[in-house]
């Protein structure tokens, strides 16, 4: 069995949390091989990447020595992490390589001060060297305990387009460059510890996957590995049934279908997001989320298959505003829907839900709340004329409100599900201002005001007894 899996940024972020890292690679490589992505160490004290983008950023403003204040701070977090988690000898080799990345950052950041100006490009190389660094460490104290492996920079695996920042992997190049690399490695019981977060140009030029990227480099190296499963080892058991914060009997979802995956993380879940991990979904490859801090705990399975249950989870999105515009005239006024669309998009606002009944006398949509008055400027000027015939006569914001969005793959076809979650809101007393659910089924989604919001999730939380199943 071929596992890839990947470690975030706390589950790395202090000699504790690698010393569980370590056990955990111990148990699993036993009998499977097992490729380790990770990121940069994201320690309470000292957030590696964020550190080393304000430090770049800093530079370019003219602080020639911003980021050789920063680089000493890390060389040293990281050797103690490495005095604590691995030998002497492993140590000694360490330290002059770290020492030398962070030399080379803090001369590049001094040419940064110099010129007034950061490029795309050099931010990349610059925030993607607590991935470099932490890659190293963990080989390292992997070592330490006996383990065959070996730190890899992802620039040698993962071809990217030039794309600095949010770069896009061009996958069979990276097919090949993985496979001659990894594959031998892992033949003879190595566990490679990649980088995650960057990747390399087809000339060499690093580049970065975007913010949180590890586990698209985790993704991305799964599919093309041809992955038994791929693991996402976070700080939580896995993906659960609703925010604990607001319904504290919620529990942890053993199996989701990435159909619902996908629609909880657009819905607020702190779940992997449906681009990310589109390389694996596509191939149907497995995906595990589990808990670095509770190996025991089996986590979250996801696949390909709709499992069984109707509505599994239900989330929330807080601080949205419902914008409607509505008029006499908008019945049969074509374009008038895409117009509307059109001037919120050229606002730069996200539209989270959209709703219109078929008497088409108004359209509404809800974005986040810091678009909201962008949206609304954009739409006036946009209307204008309509406004002048009648058409359209008024554009209303309700705020703040939230989202609450019902989630299960087996609610298509079952009828009563929408019955139920209204009848239970009703009993409860909740107003619902707004409905919308795709023809997909796999969602329906609510908006309340905002004080509503928590009883309205605990509501249906507890109405499809979420809880128990
Ligand atoms: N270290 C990178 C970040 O903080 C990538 C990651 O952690 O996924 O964005
Ligand atoms: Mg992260």
């Amino acid at each position: 069995m071929r596992l890839v899996m990947k470690f975030g940024g706390t589950s790395v972020g202090t000699s504790d949390a690698i010393r569980q890292v370590v056990e955990i690679v111990r148990d699993t490589a036993r009998n499977r091989q097992i490729v380790i992505i990770v990121s940069a160490m994201n320690s309470p004290d000292l957030r590696t990447t964020d550190s080393l983008i304000q430090a770049a950023y800093a530079a370019a403003a003219g602080n020639d020595s911003a980021t050789a204040e920063v680089a000493p701070r890390l060389l040293d977090m990281h050797m103690r992490a490495a005095h604590e988690l691995t030998t002497p000898e492993e140590c000694s080799r360490l330290e002059p390589e770290l020492r030398a990345m962070f030399d080379y950052i803090s001369d590049l950041s001094r040419s940064i001060a110099v010129l007034g100006e950061l490029t795309p490009r050099a931010l990349d190389l610059i925030s993607g060297q607590g991935e470099r660094c932490n890659a190293r460490l963990i080989a390292a104290a992997l070592r330490g305990v006996g383990l065959d492996a070996e730190a890899i920079d992802a620039t040698d695996l993962i071809v990217t387009n030039a794309r600095f920042g949010d770069a896009t992997p061009l996958m069979d190049q990276t097919a090949e460059r993985s496979r001659k690399r990894l594959l031998p490695l892992l033949q003879r019981g190595c566990v490679p510890v990649v980088t995650g977060f960057i990747g390399a140009t087809p000339n060499g030029i690093t580049t970065t996957l975007g913010r949180g990227g590890s586990d698209y480099s985790c993704a991305i190296l799964g599919a093309t590995l041809d992955a038994d499963e791929v693991w996402f080892w976070k700080e939580v058991d896995g993906v659960m049934t609703a925010n604990p914060k607001v319904a504290p009997e919620a529990r942890t979802l053993p199996v989701l279908s990435y159909q619902e995956m996908a629609e909880l993380s657009y819905y607020g879940a702190n779940v992997l997001h449906p681009k990310t991990v589109r390389p694996v979904v596509q191939r149907g490859i497995p995906i595990r989320i589990r808990n670095t801090f509770n190996p025991a705990h089996p986590g979250t399975l996801i696949t390909g298959d709709t499992a069984a249950g109707t509505a599994k989870a239900v989330t929330a999105i807080r601080d949205a505003s419902l914008i409607t515009i509505g008029g006499p005239g908008m019945l049969g006024l074509t374009g008038v829907a895409a117009r509307i669309f059109g001037a919120v998009a050229r606002a730069g606002a996200n539209t989270l839900l959209i709703s219109q009944a078929s008497s088409e006398q108004n359209v509404c949509l809800a974005v986040p709340r810091r678009d909201a008055e962008a949206a609304v400027n954009e739409l006036r000027c946009e209307l204008d004329n309509d406004f002048a015939h009648h058409d359209v006569e008024h554009i209303g914001v309700q705020e703040p409100v939230v989202i609450v969005a019902v989630v299960g793959s087996g609610m298509r076809g079952t009828p009563g599900i929408a019955g139920q979650v209204f009848g239970a809101l009703g009993e409860a007393g909740i107003n619902v201002i707004a409905i919308a659910q795709g023809s997909t089924e796999n969602n329906i989604s609510l908006v309340v005001t905002d004080a509503d919001g928590d009883a309205a999730v605990r509501t249906v939380h507890h109405a499809f007894a979420m809880e128990a199943s």
